[in-house]
């Protein structure tokens, strides 16, 4: 049996107390991937001892360098990316190409962060005053507590950890419990590509308890958490009363909208890739789909056929396309969601149990359920899932369709379909979200640009991408002002 242990100043270790707990596949429950670490107070305290340690050092290493061992991270990731992929579907289930762009979203992080040690640049600009100059550079804020949720396993880390190491900011990672082997991995790699001792620990156990206590450690500068929103805004909250910079990117009531003109056999494929893929755990689920009145029928009969072709199983089987949830609680949360819809009035057309043919009477599967007559009052309309729950919305116009897009208190991710080009434009200014795709599912983000919503999903910078995005999130600015012309010149006033 594997075992999983935390990665505490240069070395791997069990927690002090020695418990663990297991790391389970879900599509096998008797199939235990790892025994892990379970950590306390101490390990925690530990983590931040040894992340502070390493800050002075690694703050001074030049940047170019941190991103030539970024660089050799992110080709290990690749050599490795097969074996880390089916890890990744072993632990939380998704199937294996989607486990397999999760690595490769981690690679491309990678090499970006990379690129940007000979980067990270700031701004000189001219004084108004003579023999003055003035400039503004990026330094980093200290030590990061990094928290990460399951349904990314290596990709979220990526996008905190590269972009964090490249600022020059040291890090105690605290992943989800579910993923705890698949977070070890990851550090595992950038250990190997020569990472200094001290600069990223990682520490597993229980978030209500250690989560808490890394986001409000004295010994930590500033915070990035992607969860859900009742925890993410709790750490808000508290951050916010001790004055502690955080970053929350968090849940998603996702929407596509299918307009009277669009090709709906694309925006089938959308949808069906939208809200099953991931079995609808993702951030950027499209959990609901507004359909025109005037091709609401004809939609949802393909949508509904094309769902009902889809195989679920194991996702490291070939030609499986959805995988289990994530564990019990998930499937409880979104067999009673499937309830609510049922008693709100809303049609079960597809789905709506527990899916137990052969094997996966092993797992936690459910079948890909579709509700239609759907009205955006509805909880199902209003409240994240995170299942393979799709609900279909009647919409009369544009208008009214963005209205009911954004009539919800999340605000991550929007498509439309449409081959009318000013509605095109509408949606893209008028969609209340992080994120409008256009002709394109809700899900599908790439690195190079900033990722984060708005609303309930997200406060604070944003994750991924370079400026505007996670480089102003894991550095701040610092503005110097140099006069060289050996007296006394007051801006604004010597004119
Ligand atoms: P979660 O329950 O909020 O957990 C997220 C992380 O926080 C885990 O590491 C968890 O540890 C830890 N945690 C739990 N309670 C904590 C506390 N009181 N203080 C500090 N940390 C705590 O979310 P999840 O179930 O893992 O992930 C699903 C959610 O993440 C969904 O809402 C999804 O939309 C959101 N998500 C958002 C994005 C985005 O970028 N917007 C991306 C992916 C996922 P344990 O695992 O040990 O409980």
């Amino acid at each position: 049996m594997e075992q999983i242990k935390n990665y505490i100043d240069g070395k791997w270790i069990d927690s002090r107390s020695g418990e663990t707990f297991p790391s389970i596949n879900p599509a096998r429950k008797d199939e235990v991937v790892g025994v892990v670490a379970r950590s306390r107070e101490e390990d925690i305290e530990d983590a931040v001892k040894a992340a502070r340690g390493a800050y002075e050092g690694w703050r001074l290493f030049p940047a170019p360098r941190r991103g030539e061992i970024l660089f050799r991270a992110a080709e290990m990731l690749l050599k490795n990316k097969e074996a880390l992929g089916r890890l990744e579907t072993r632990e939380m289930g998704k199937i294996l190409p989607e486990g397999l762009g999760d690595v490769q979203e981690a690679i491309d992080m990678g090499y970006y962060m990379a690129g940007e040690g000979r980067r990270l640049s700031g701004e000189t600009v001219p004084s108004e005053l003579p023999d003055k100059d003035m400039k503004s550079i990026r330094i980093p804020i200290g030590v990061f507590g990094l928290i990460t949720p399951w349904n990314f396993p290596i990709a979220i880390p990526a996008w905190k950890v590269f972009p964090a190491l490249i600022c020059g900011n040291t890090v105690v990672f605290k992943p989800s419990s579910e993923t705890s082997a698949c977070a070890a991995k990851f550090v595992e790699i950038l250990a190997e590509a020569g990472l200094p001792k001290g600069v990223l620990n990682l520490v597993h156990g229980p978030g209500g308890e250690i989560g808490e206590l890394l986001a409000t450690h004295p010994g930590v500068d500033a915070v990035s958490f992607t969860g859900s929103f009742d925890v993410g805004s709790r750490l808000e909250g508290i951050c916010g009363s001790i004055h502690r910079p955080i970053v929350t990117e968090m849940g998603g009531k996702n929407i596509i909208l299918v307009m009277e003109d669009a090709d709906v056999d694309l925006a089938v494929e959308g949808a069906l890739w939208g809200g099953f893929g991931t079995s609808g755990q993702r951030c950027t689920a499209a959990s609901r789909i507004g359909v025109h009145k005037k091709i609401y029928d004809a939609f949802t009969e393909k949508f509904r056929t094309a769902a009902s072709r889809l195989r679920v199983g194991d996702g490291l089987k070939k030609g499986v396309d959805m995988g289990p949830v994530v564990n019990e609680s998930q499937l409880k949360k979104v067999l009673k969601y499937i309830e609510i819809g049922k008693e709100e009035g809303a049609t079960l057309i597809l789905g709506g149990k527990i899916y137990d043919e052969g094997e996966c009477s092993k797992g936690y599967f459910v079948e890909p359920t579709i509700f239609t007559e759907v009205t955006p009052e509805m909880r199902i309309a209003r409240e994240e899932i995170f299942g393979p729950v799709a609900c279909v919305i009647k919409t009369e116009d544009l208008r009214d369709a963005i209205r009911i897009a954004n009539e919800t208190p999340y605000g991550l991710s929007s498509a439309i379909y449409t081959r009318n080009v000013n509605d095109t434009a509408v949606a893209e200014r008028d969609l209340d979200f992080g994120i409008v795709y256009v002709n394109a599912s809700t899900i599908g983000a790439e690195i190079q640009l900033p990722f984060g919503g708005i609303k309930r999903s997200g406060y604070g910078r944003k994750e991924a991408g370079g400026r505007g995005g996670a480089l102003d999130t894991y550095s701040r600015w610092k503005v110097i002002y140099r006069d060289f012309s050996g007296r006394l010149q007051k801006a604004q006033i010597d004119r």
